[in-house]
């Protein structure tokens, strides 16, 4: 790995990333390519303890930017799943509106419309094999922390503990890093999400299997949609997205740890949809329901010199297609600001933290406007959804 010898700010100081998702396993190969002393601290017990979800998709201005900036572009054409960043859009009766699994579209990395999709945990593999040995601490759930001069103790759930001199908080959501930066709180976006996962759709499903045919499926009628995919291990996930109140999860009388209880839930709600949709409840038995929360737009704090944040810890928002692409993005512009030409720590991390800020202004507000239109879509925002695939495809 080639070591950059001007690293002036990053000279003797070690680094402690917390939380090893998209965003915080991208900078840690990012800073490595520039010599630093960094190690990533994972809740996960180790890297096969969880499947990581559904696929996602690389943009060329952000997400596959990234990725040739750290020199993966040829380990991510290895490992992205072809044909799945494809569209089917059907009715309530799953008829056929708009297709492009018909089309013979050559992949091309260079067209900015390109959006190649991976599986969650394939991305998460090329980055781990990308670092150093042993830069990722498993099991090493961050508890709280504390600044002792101007060493960052960090004490974990297991006990042990570490430290660092910058701290940099890719934790996600809930992450326990945020707190030392701001106390600006999440907000409820008035969407919730029930997400499915299904084995084996081939034999528990085949018809949707078929309907999804390896694509991104998107079913909508006025008020209602569900959205389908493939993931990397063969498996479906879905999504049965609707605009209820905060806390509905609690309020709502259904025990999500009981499949049959949400299959009637979801078969009441989708009433005079095809049946065919119905066997998707029917062969999920492990149902997620997810509140939408975000971050907000104008959040602002003081940049310190020790500590910073990026992806979800930072910004939040409800799911648009940017979270895993801002992350990453927000990985490159920070390990830039890390070892750019600033005076000190803390002009580094402002400048950062003023870029991240404005970018995800921008994004949360779209995305915000979006998940509306996608729980609850009116006549007119799926004419437009429809024109805006068909724009991408001429
Ligand atoms: C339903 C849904 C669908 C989505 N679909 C897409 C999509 O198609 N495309 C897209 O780009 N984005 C999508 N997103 C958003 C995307 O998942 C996130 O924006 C993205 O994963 C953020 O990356 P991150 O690295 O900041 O955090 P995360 O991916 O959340 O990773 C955080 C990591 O930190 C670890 N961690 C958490 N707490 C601690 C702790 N205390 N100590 C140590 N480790 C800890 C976690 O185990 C995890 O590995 C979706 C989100 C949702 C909810």
């Amino acid at each position: 790995m080639e070591t950059l010898k001007e690293i002036n700010l990053l000279q003797n100081k070690k680094i402690a990333i917390i939380g090893g998702g998209p965003g915080g396993l991208t900078l840690a190969r990012l800073l490595q390519l520039k010599g630093a002393d960094v190690k990533v601290y994972e809740r996960d017990v180790n890297r096969e303890a969880r499947v990581q979800g559904a696929i996602v998709d690389l943009h060329f201005d952000s997400g596959l930017k990234v990725i040739e900036a750290a020199g993966l572009m040829d380990a991510f054409k290895a490992s992205y799943m072809a044909g799945a960043d494809k569209y089917r859009m059907v009715d309530k009766d799953a008829n056929i509106c708009l297709d492009e699994t018909n089309t013979d579209v050559e992949d091309d990395f260079g067209s900015e419309y390109f959006r190649p999709e991976i599986d969650r945990g394939e991305l998460r593999n090329l980055l781990i094999e990308s670092l150093l040995p042993d830069t990722v601490v498993w099991n090493s759930q961050l508890e709280n922390m504390e600044l002792a001069d101007t060493t960052w103790i960090l004490k974990f759930k297991n006990g042990t503990a570490a430290n660092a001199d910058i701290v940099i908080g890719s934790d996600g959501y809930r992450s326990k890093v945020r707190p030392y930066v701001t106390d600006v709180k999440a907000l409820y976006s008035g969407a919730t999400i029930i997400q499915g996962e299904i084995d084996h759709p081939e034999t528990n499903c085949p018809e949707m299997y078929n309907l999804v045919n390896k694509a991104n499926l998107i079913a909508m009628d006025t008020g209602k949609t569900i959205a389908a995919q493939p993931r990397g291990d063969g498996g479906l996930t879905f999504y049965a997205a609707a605009l209820y109140p905060e806390n509905w999860v609690q309020a709502s009388g259904v025990d999500f740890n009981k499949s049959d209880e949400v299959y009637t839930y979801l078969v009441n709600y989708y009433k005079g949809w095809n049946p065919i949709f119905y066997t998707l409840f029917k062969a999920c038995l492990n149902f997620i329901p997810r509140p939408l929360n975000y971050f907000p737009i104008d959040q602002n704090w003081k940049a310190k010199a020790n500590i910073t944040l990026i992806g979800d810890a930072a910004h939040l928002m409800p799911p648009s297609g940017e979270g895993v692409n801002t992350a990453m993005l927000d990985a490159l512009d920070l390990s830039e600001s890390l070892t750019g030409k600033y005076p000190n720590l803390e002009a580094a991390i402002a400048a950062y933290e003023q870029q991240m800020r404005s970018r995800a202004a921008i994004l949360g507000k779209e995305a915000l406007e979006s998940i509306k239109d996608f729980a609850s879509p009116s006549e007119e925002s799926i004419n437009k959804l429809v024109q805006q695939f068909n724009t991408i495809k001429s």
